[in-house]
C-alpha cells in the first residue's frame, strides 16, 4: 500500500522532524569526499521550507560506540549542516546534542523556513537497540523509548527521508514514529522515489525484466536470487560469486574467491533457475591483484595458478545482448573487482549498456553499494532511471522483507 508523502501535510509553521541518511563518507580530517547523501535528501527539506515549515533534521554518521563522547568526536555531523548550508544557500543550525534541553531550546527558537540539524543519533546507545533484544529486557526496552518520546516529542511531523536505514529498527527510524500518537508520519521524496522503483516497478516490471547480480558473495545475495527468479525472466550473474557456481558446475577455479561451504546452495539455486541463471562464458583472469598486471581470458577450467578478476569480452558481448533486449533492469553488485584496473572493463560495459537501455525507454534500477559508486564514478547516475541510496536496504527490499519502519507510517 502507498504510503502518505510530506506532499500531503499542511507544514505551515509546523515542526519537522526529519531522519535523513547524511552517513557520507569522509577522509582523515573529516572533510566530506562525496555528498550524494545531502543532496538526494534536499528536495523534502526544500519543500518543506518553501511551505513554512521548520526543519529539524537527525542522522547517523559512522559508528561512535555511544559510550565516550570526547572518544567518539570524529562522529560529529556538524560537517554536514555546513555542506548542507552552502547546498540551499542559506545557513543551516547545529545543536551539539540530540536530546535534552539545550536542543528543546535551538528547536522552540526555529523560525518558519529555518533548518536545524541535530547531533549524530549514534552518540546515544539507545538508537541502536534492537527491538528482539529489547524484547526480554524491560529496562532496555525503557531506555529506547524514552530516547525515541523525547525526540518524537520535538515535533508536529515525522519524516523517513532516510531509505539507507529503512531496514532497520533503529531508535529514530522506528520508535520515533511509534511514538508520534496521532501526529503525521509520513515519507519524504527520496525514500517515496526509492519504494516506487525498488518496489512497484520490479513487483510489476514490463518485460522482459532482468536482473543483473555481481559483488563478492553468493551467501549475500542467495535470497534475492532466490526471489528474483520468481520474478525476472533472466539473471546474469558476474562479479566473485560465480566462481562459486563454477564449483557448483563441477568446473575448477583456480586461484579465484570461492565460498566452499555454500557449493551445495548454488547447486540448488542453479537447479531452480535453470535456464533463467546465466553465468559467465569467459573471464578475464591474472596472477594476482595489481593495477596494470597482464591478464588471460579463459574459457572454462580456469587454471591453478590464475583468479578470475572480471567478465570476459564474450560476456560482455552477450549480457550487452541481453540487456539491449529488456524492458525492465536491476542491477546490483560490480561484474569484477572495478576498482583496479583493467578489471573495470566488465562493470563499466554494462553500465554503459544500462544508460542505452535507459535511453530507449528502458527502467534502470541501480541497488546502492559498490554497483552505485561504479556508476557514480563513470559521472552516469542522471543517465540511468534510478540509483538507490540503500545497498544492504536496497537488497533487503528486493528480497521482499518488510520494512517495519515504513510500515509505521501512515497509508496515503
Ligand atoms: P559486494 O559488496 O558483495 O557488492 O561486493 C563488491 C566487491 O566485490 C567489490 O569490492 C569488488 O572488488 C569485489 N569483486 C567483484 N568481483 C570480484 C572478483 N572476481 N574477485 C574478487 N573480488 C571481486
Amino acid at each position: 500500500m502507498a504510503k502518505k508523502t510530506i506532499a500531503s501535510v499542511d507544514v505551515k509553521g509546523k515542526t519537522v522532524l526529519m531522519r535523513v541518511d547524511f552517513n557520507v563518507p569522509q577522509d582523515d580530517s573529516g572533510n566530506i569526499t562525496d555528498d550524494r547523501r545531502i543532496r538526494m535528501a534536499m528536495p523534502t527539506i526544500q519543500h518543506v521550507i518553501k511551505n513554512g515549515g521548520k526543519v529539524v533534521l537527525m542522522s547517523h554518521l559512522g559508528r561512535p560506540e555511544g559510550k565516550d563522547r570526547a572518544a567518539d568526536a570524529k562522529y560529529t555531523i556538524k560537517p554536514c549542516a555546513d555542506r548542507l548550508g552552502k547546498l540551499l544557500g542559506k545557513p543551516v543550525k547545529f545543536v551539539g546534542d540530540c536530546v535534552g534541553p539545550e536542543v528543546q531550546k535551538a528547536v522552540a527558537s526555529l523560525q518558519a523556513g529555518e533548518v536545524l540539524l541535530i547531533e549524530n543519533v549514534r552518540f546515544y546507545e539507545a538508537e541502536q537497540i534492537k527491538d528482539k533484544k529489547a524484547k526480554d529486557d524491560p529496562a532496555l526496552a525503557e531506555k529506547k523509548k524514552s530516547f525515541a518520546k523525547q525526540l518524537a516529542d520535538l515535533a508536529d511531523v515525522y519524516v523517513n527521508d532516510a531509505f539507507g536505514t529503512c531496514h532497520r529498527d533503529n531508535a529514530s527510524m522506528l520508535t520515533v514514529p511509534q511514538q508520534m500518537g496521532g501526529k503525521p508520519k509520513v515519507v519524504g521524496f527520496l525514500v517515496k522515489k526509492e519504494l516506487e522503483y525498488l518496489g512497484d516497478s520490479l513487483n510489476s516490471p514490463k518485460r522482459p525484466f532482468v536482473a543483473i547480480l555481481g559483488g563478492k558473495k553468493v551467501s549475500d545475495k542467495i535470497g534475492v536470487i532466490e526471489a528474483l527468479l520468481k520474478k525476472c525472466d533472466t539473471i546474469l550473474i558476474g562479479g566473485a560469486m560465480q566462481y562459486t557456481f563454477m564449483l557448483a558446475q563441477g568446473r575448477k577455479t583456480g586461484k579465484s574467491l570461492v565460498e566452499a561451504d555454500k557449493v551445495e546452495e548454488a547447486k540448488r539455486l542453479l537447479q531452480l533457475g535453470g535456464s533463467k541463471l546465466k553465468l559467465p562464458v569467459d573471464v578475464v583472469c591474472a596472477a594476482e591483484l595489481k593495477a596494470g598486471v597482464a591478464t588471460k581470458v579463459v574459457e572454462g577450467d580456469i587454471p591453478d595458478d590464475l583468479s578470475g578478476f572480471d567478465i570476459g569480452p564474450k560476456t560482455v558481448a552477450e549480457y550487452k545482448k541481453i540487456i539491449a533486449g529488456a524492458k525492465t533492469i536491476a542491477w546490483n553488485g560490480p561484474m569484477g573487482v572495478f576498482e583496479t584496473k583493467p578489471f573495470d572493463t566488465g562493470t563499466y560495459a554494462i553500465a554503459h549498456a544500462l544508460v542505452d537501455a535507459t535511453a530507449r525507454g528502458a527502467v534502470t534500477v541501480i541497488g546502492g553499494g559498490d554497483s552505485a559508486a561504479a556508476i557514480e564514478q563513470a559521472g552516469l547516475t542522471d543517465k540511468v532511471s534510478h540509483v538507490s541510496t540503500g545497498g544492504g536496504a536496497s537488497l533487503e527490499f528486493m528480497e521482499g522483507k518488510a520494512f517495519k519502519a515504513v510500515d509505521v507510517l501512515d497509508e496515503a
